[in-house]
């Protein structure tokens, strides 16, 4: 399986690492959408939202606890954030190996486009 993501928890690609525990890690977009703009993926290969299964409920909860670790890391926790998870060709994923955007430093407006 060839896999971006994958590469990049495995240090074989190149990637702007700003955190990492034992199931997450979280690096910069190449092509960042907001001043800051940090993916948070899990270390373990899974293609979509859809494909996570029961036992990957504490994995999700980890990426929660790291998007907020990183929030207040990057200096965006207090003036807010937003995390956001494409799924699917509709919503925009463009990689398929889930990941949890992590952007701040500047105003969102809602809904999202
Ligand atoms: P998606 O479109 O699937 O929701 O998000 C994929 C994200 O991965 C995009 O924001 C894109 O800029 C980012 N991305 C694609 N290739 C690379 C890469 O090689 N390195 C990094 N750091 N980000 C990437
Ligand atoms: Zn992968």
């Amino acid at each position: 399986m060839n896999c971006l993501f994958c590469g990049i928890v495995k240090g074989e690609v190149k990637g702007s690492m700003v955190y990492q525990d034992s199931s997450v890690v979280a690096f910069k977009d190449i092509n960042p959408k907001a001043p800051v703009h940090i993916l948070i993926v899990p270390r373990k290969h899974i293609a979509t939202l859809l494909d996570l299964e029961p036992g990957d409920r504490e994995l999700v909860g980890d990426v929660f606890a790291a998007a907020s670790q990183v929030a207040r890391d990057q200096g965006i926790a207090e003036n807010g954030f937003r995390v956001v998870a494409n799924c699917g060709p509709g919503a925009g994923q463009s990689v398929y190996h889930i990941h949890f955007h992590l952007l701040g430093g500047r105003h969102f407006s809602w809904p999202p486009g």
